[in-house]
């Protein structure tokens, strides 16, 4: 494998190794498990807030019963009063009627508050029923993702350690100035290797002259592109070589 050969597949590695790395470095962060923890911990506390409002209108039922059965009492006695015959007194009567009235006001009023509550407790009910099961859903989901994520992880590093051997025994057969040439155009533009495409340079889109793309053709030297320094590489000089 002639040098250039050998600049354009330690590219590709090394490539190859960063982004690895990069996804190595994000399971290493953990966003993934933390993003699925925040979301278990906010279906937690939408269940605690859930429940506290379901006690809350147990506890109002509870006390509208209270208040309905004593409401009910004082119309049995000012209707017991009214009708019993003795109480003649037009303005009391009439006073009592009205209390009757409004205190049958007040019955139907709270029943239909007690009725509401009733439905608010069943539509609560259901709610905390789906929460609680899209909970254990999230944590059965959480634990298969954790094992996952620690089998790729493996995987990763496994892959790191196999592309660090291959672009070390490049660089062992790389000459030293090949090298440099190459450490110095990454250094400077990010990538060192560049493909001839459509007679450009494909780094910086600069037409390539060409007495200059026939001399890259060659592979005998090292050519870089006058206007970005990055090594010139023509591809389908080389396909059928390997
Ligand atoms: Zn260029």
């Amino acid at each position: 494998m002639n040098q250039l050969e050998l600049l354009w597949k330690l590219q590709i590695h090394e490539q190859r190794l960063s982004s690895i790395m990069e996804n190595l470095d994000e399971l290493e962060k953990g966003i993934m498990v933390d993003n699925l923890n925040l979301r278990i911990k906010r279906l937690e506390r939408d269940i605690i807030k859930k429940k506290n409002s379901l006690k809350k209108n147990d506890e109002r039922i509870r006390e509208n019963n209270l208040k309905l059965k004593q409401f009910d009492y004082q119309l049995k006695e000012v209707e017991k009063s009214l009708y019993s015959g003795t109480i003649t007194d037009l303005k009391q009567l009439d006073y009592m009627d009205k209390e009757s009235k409004s205190l049958r006001k007040e019955i139907n009023e709270m029943e239909l508050e007690i009725l509401s509550l009733m439905e608010e407790i069943e539509d609560l009910k259901e709610l905390i029923n789906e929460v609680e099961c899209e909970h254990i859903k999230l944590k059965k989901d959480f634990e298969v993702f954790r094992v996952k994520q620690k089998t790729k992880k493996e995987e990763l590093k496994k892959e790191v350690n196999s592309e660090i051997e291959i672009i070390s025994e490049i660089k062992s057969k790389l000459e030293k100035s090949a090298l440099e040439k190459y450490n110095i155009a990454k250094k400077n533009k990010g990538y060192a290797v560049a493909e001839v495409l459509d007679d450009e340079c494909s780094g910086c889109h600069m037409i390539i002259s060409t007495s200059l793309i026939n001399k890259v053709k060659k592979e005998q030297e090292i050519f870089q592109c006058e206007n970005c320094g990055r090594i010139l590489y023509y591809k389908n000089c080389i396909c059928n070589k390997e």
